[in-house]
């Protein structure tokens, strides 16, 4: 069976490896679809994301879907053949922040395709992949007949949406802006939706990004990039009561800090730059802002997957291609363009 590792910026191999074996309590997994992130683009063009570097060959990959190959002892509930999503967290259970009901906050985290931890994290871009039962994640009762591994792959970036939409507090009847149109920001879109905004804006500096929010539920979206001199975004559409940004830009945040209402909520769900930002922060104490991080996501996975599988939400115009596991470079590559691609996934063959 095949595997990709990246062994150090821009250099991906893929090997012919032994089938792994699942032991007790385990499932052996063979791969449906695995969307390229961010943080995979930044391990194979930089060898690291953040501070978090490439110290061994690492598989990148923690957006994944499949269909159940073997069981190891034990595990109940799954049976072979089936669809499965793949959560990629695995807290600890017995820190504070797990305590509380927080584990995406978890101080031991295993999060997969990650070298946040030492040895790494092996994520999903392989054939075939070993995962804790407790990982797999079956389709609900009343999955559509249709519903794709492609589209259950996107339960991942749809709970990131999901816990930055419970982070900003109720958002029925709300005006929402979101800046940032990639594929989180139009997830965003969605969770908005589903918690009932009556309001959407989206902005980018990219048309084809754009497009794709209005496909998936975004009322106005605008370039901000753009605007005739003098003008901002709260008179051309109001001042929305609550803000997310996506995109890490520091103008953007920028834009959320002046164009939020008075008493407004930002929740931040991009990576911002590590140095060097500017933060217009007596923006927060004079307008008495509320600015919220948002990492990961917290106890929404099942929630993400019932909402795609039911196709309560409809992810598939967010979805660019897919290609095979051999040709992973070229895939990451064109993940990257953001003028073309929007959530490009990995195959088996
Ligand atoms: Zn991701
Ligand atoms: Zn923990």
């Amino acid at each position: 069976m095949l595997e990709c590792q990246v062994h150090g910026a821009q250099d991906l191999r893929v090997r012919d490896v032994p089938m792994p074996r699942p032991g007790p309590g385990e499932v052996l997994v063979r791969l449906g679809a695995a969307g390229i992130c961010g943080s995979d683009m930044h391990y194979y063009f930089h060898g690291r994301v953040g501070q978090f570097v490439i110290r061994e060959p690492l598989t990148p990959g923690h957006e994944a879907s499949g269909v159940v190959a073997a069981l190891g002892d034990g595990v109940q509930g799954l049976s072979e053949g089936q669809p499965i999503a793949v959560n990629p967290s695995r807290p600890c259970g017995r820190c504070p922040a797990c305590r509380e009901g927080r584990e995406n906050l978890c101080s031991q985290m295993r999060f997969l395709g990650s070298a946040s931890v030492f040895p790494h994290m092996q994520g999903i871009f392989r054939e075939y992949f070993v995962m804790p039962a407790s990982q797999c994640v079956p389709l609900p009762a009343g999955a559509l007949t249709d519903i794709s591994l492609g589209e259950i792959a996107m339960s991942e970036p749809l709970s990131v949406a999901l816990h930055s939409a419970n982070r900003a507090g109720p958002l029925m009847g709300r005006r929402v802006l979101i800046t940032g149109s990639g594929t989180i920001g139009c997830m965003m879109v969605m969770a908005a939706r589903l918690a009932g905004a009556a309001h959407i804006t989206v902005t980018d500096v990219v048309d084809h990004p754009l497009s794709v929010a209005r496909q998936v539920g975004a009322d106005q979206t605008v370039r901000t990039d753009q605007l005739p001199a003098g003008a901002t975004l709260a008179g051309l559409v109001g001042e929305p009561d609550v803000a997310f940004e996506v995109s890490g830009a520091p103008a953007a945040l920028s834009t959320c800090l002046e164009t939020v209402r008075r008493g407004g909520v930002i929740v931040q769900v991009g990576t911002l730059p590590a140095e060097g930002m500017h933060l217009m922060a007596n923006q927060i104490m004079a307008r008495e802002l509320d600015l919220r991080g948002s990492f990961r996501f917290g106890n929404v996975f099942e929630q993400a997957v019932a909402a795609i599988a039911r196709r309560r939400v409809d992810v598939r115009p967010v979805l660019s291609g897919q290609h095979p596991l051999t040709q992973a470079a070229q895939a990451i590559t064109l993940a990257r363009d953001k003028t073309q691609s929007m959530k490009v996934q990995l195959i088996a063959g």
